[in-house]
Parts: C-alpha cells; structure tokens; sequence
C-alpha cells in the first residue's frame, strides 16, 4: 500500500466546527485546556505534548472499534485494520526496546502493572519494592493500591546520607523475606537504577525482577539513559511521559513469559483494548525511532541538569545532589516554603509543577517539603539549558512569594517565555 495522500483521501478525524456545535460546554474546556498548556511552563514529569500525529490517531474511528483479543485471535469479526495497528505497535515496541515481545494493550501503567503481577504472582505473595515516601509508584505495594492489599509488599528505600537506592538494605531485605517478585524503578527518584545490582539481588533469592520504566522509557528509547531489558523478567511503562505518546502502558518481557503477560492482561484484567490508542502508541513508537527523538532525549536530562542546577541556586536543595534523568526533586525547606505552598504560588504565575514529598519528610505529603519539576514538555517546545537557567529563577521568585503583584510579573515573563517557544504552534 502507498502513502495516503490526506489531501485527496477522505478521512473522518477530529472536527471542532462538529463539536462547537454539539457541546459549546466541552469545546470549550478543550479551548480551554489548550489555551492553559500554550499560555504556562508545564513541569509536571510525567507530562509531555504529544505530536498531532499522535493526536490524530486518538481522534480516529479506531475508537469505535471492539477487539478482544490479539492479532489474528480476536472475539469479534472486523478486526483486519485494527489488528495492523497493533502488530505494528508491537513490532516498533521490540524493535525500538530491543525486547523478546511487546504488549501494548494495557490501558494505562497502573494496569500494565496489576497485569505484570498477576502474570508471577498469586495472592498473599511477597514483593520487594521502593518506599512511596521515597520515590516509588502506588502501585508498588501501598495499602490503598491493589498492590498492598493483595501482596505482602515489603518497602525498600534511599539511604538518608547520599539519597541514592541502598542496596544493601534491598539485598537484606530480600534475604529475609524472600519476594517472590523484586521491582524497581519509581516515580520521584532523579537517578540511574543500578538494573545489574537488582537482577544480582533478584538471582541469589530467586526472584522475578520487574523494572517499572513509567518515567523514563522514553529516556531508554532515545539512549540518553541504560536499558532495563538485558536484565529484567517484565518491564512495563507508560506511554505518555517521556515518550511522548498517548495516554497508556506498554508491557516488555521474554518470550518464555509472552503467553503469561498477554493472558494476564486479557482476559485477566482488561477486556477490549483502547485501539485508537494502541494505534496512537505505534505512532509514537514510530516517532522515537528517529533521529531527532534521540537528540530530543538527551536534551531533555541535560535541560533537567541545568534547571536543578538554576534550582539550587536558588537555594532549593536538589535531592541527591542533582539528576540523572528528566526530573529533580528539590528540597525547599532552605527557603522556609513548603511544597504546597510553591506549588499553589508556581500556579499562580502559570508555572505548573508539583509538591513531592522528599525522603525522610518530616511533613505530611498534602504538604510536603519538596517539589518535583520534569523537563519532558518544556524540551519538546524546544527550550534549551539558557531557557531553564531563566525558569529557575522565574520557580524561584514565584515560590517564595504570596503577593499578586510579583506572581503577575512571573506570569508575564511566563507568557514572554512560552511565546517564543510555542506548544503546538498556531497553524
Ligand atoms: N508506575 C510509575 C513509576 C509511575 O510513575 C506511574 C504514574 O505516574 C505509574 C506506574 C502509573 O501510570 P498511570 O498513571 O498511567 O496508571
């Protein structure tokens, strides 16, 4: 089949005149959503501007389309163009990872996670997995997540000297309790996991090892940090952070554990897959494959390395001393302001970021003493280690003041900012 030519092929894709129309209340929130991200800094790190190729498949009639199932195996007839899109979702996900197989059906990384789990374990099995005070995911054990109810989930984490991962501790921990499944990676950890020092741990115990690679597949998929794959059993992610794809997750195992992933996300935990969204995540996928995405990652950690170091310099401690990857996590009680507080004046002046608690917080995480800032959307707007020096300062005044006049003056040089390196340029 040849290129489509979108010029002289009839498609039936997003229409805003249809919907203005329709819901004048909804096509007003998306005027109003896209407006909130062209006109502020977003600094959340899980958060990134997809491509409008990427947009145009989520807003396809893949949407409309049951398919329960794999390529080739599904419940329902019809299945012949949405079963394309999934293989070559799968096929760009192996190539891309260099993984034995790829499932890319779960709905989102909390439910490529309960899949992962329920692909090794049984209830009432022992995981071994980070503290969330100290960085890690819901998913990895609390009490008010699937994952501590079911599992007898035992917490490692950071040493409080050097707020680095202490393997010593995970490899104690791990004798005495013996985890059936051992997982690392996390949501607010700025650094490298040492994958060897985990599959060592994981071996001499004989336990799974699962690397939940969320936050910075994207990061593997450009090279700007080492792969998880030559030493994990399962590795799941997101699709939407640093990858820059639609909202979703995305499984990676060998191939003797292919049969167990794919029955334990359907029929086990999902029913039909999202195919629009599948078909959105081949294309991003596609788009990290290239050149371009690989200097855009290592763009982001070194944009991310210059904003810890302008935060520093503001007094916010970075904690462990700075990054790796494409978040930091700074410790704000130098300035006597606490992570909400900065967080509600960062808002203000249109600069969106987070409250995060730090390791050994002594504050309750509603208000923590920390903020975590990711580099993932700001990059993908082109901004550079200049524009971040500028940001710190801007996160900087913002944070310590509760007075109008100042946060209007940052939200103007906001504006100034995201004008000259606009999300999703006017067309
Ligand atoms: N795992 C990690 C490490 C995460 O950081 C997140 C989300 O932030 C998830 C899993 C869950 O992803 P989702 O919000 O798509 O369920």
């Amino acid at each position: 089949m040849g290129t489509p030519d979108s010029t002289s092929t009839p498609f039936w894709g997003p229409d805003f005149a249809a919907l203005c129309e329709a819901d004048p209340e909804i096509a007003e929130v998306l005027l109003g959503e896209l407006a909130r991200q062209r006109g502020g800094l977003q600094l959340i790190a899980g958060e990134n501007f997809t491509s409008s190729a990427v947009l145009a498949a989520l807003g396809s009639t893949l949407a409309n389309k049951y398919a329960e199932g794999y390529p080739g195996r599904r419940y329902y007839g019809g299945c012949a163009e949405v079963d394309r899109a999934e293989e070559l979702a799968v096929r760009r996900a192996r190539a891309l990872f260099g993984a034995e197989h790829a499932n890319v059906q779960p709905h989102s990384g909390t439910a490529a996670n309960l899949a992962a789990y329920a692909a090794v374990l049984a209830p009432g099995d022992t995981i071994l997995a980070m503290s969330l005070p100290h960085g890690g995911h819901l998913t990895h054990g609390s009490r008010v997540n699937f994952s501590g109810r079911w599992f007898h989930a035992v917490a490692y984490g950071v040493r409080e000297s050097d707020e680095r991962i202490d393997y010593d501790q995970v490899r104690d921990l791990a004798r005495a309790h013996r985890p059936r499944l051992i997982v690392c990676g996390a949501t607010a950890y700025p650094r490298l996991v040492d994958f060897a020092a985990f599959r060592r741990i994981a071996d001499e115990v004989g336990a799974y090892l699962m690397v939940d690679a969320a936050h910075f597949i994207g990061l593997v998929a450009g090279d700007a940090v080492p792969s998880p794959i030559p030493f994990a059993d399962i590795v799941t992610c997101t699709t939407h952070k640093v990858l820059r794809g639609p909202r979703g997750g995305l499984i990676l195992c060998r191939e003797e554990l292919a049969d167990r992933i794919d029955r334990a996300v359907f029929p086990f935990s999902q029913g039909g897959p999202h195919m629009h969204s599948v078909a959105a995540k081949a294309v991003a996928l596609g788009e990290a494959a290239g050149a371009a995405y690989r200097v855009y990652a290592r763009r982001v950690v070194a944009n991310a390395q210059a904003l810890a170091q302008g935060l520093q310099a503001e007094g916010m401690r970075a904690v462990s001393g700075g990054t790796d990857t494409h978040l930091a996590l700074l410790d704000l009680r130098g300035i006597g302001v606490s992570g909400s507080d900065a967080e509600r004046r960062c808002e203000r002046a249109g600069i969106t970021l987070n409250k995060n608690a730090i390791p050994f917080d002594p504050v309750k995480p509603m208000i923590a003493s920390g903020i975590r800032v990711g580099t993932a959307a700001v990059t993908t707007q082109g901004m550079t280690e200049t524009d971040m020096k500028e940001i710190a300062l801007l996160i900087g005044r913002a944070a310590r003041e509760d007075d109008e006049s100042v946060l209007r003056e940052v939200r103007a040089a906001v504006g100034d900012l995201v004008a000259t390196h606009p999300a999703y340029p006017r067309r």
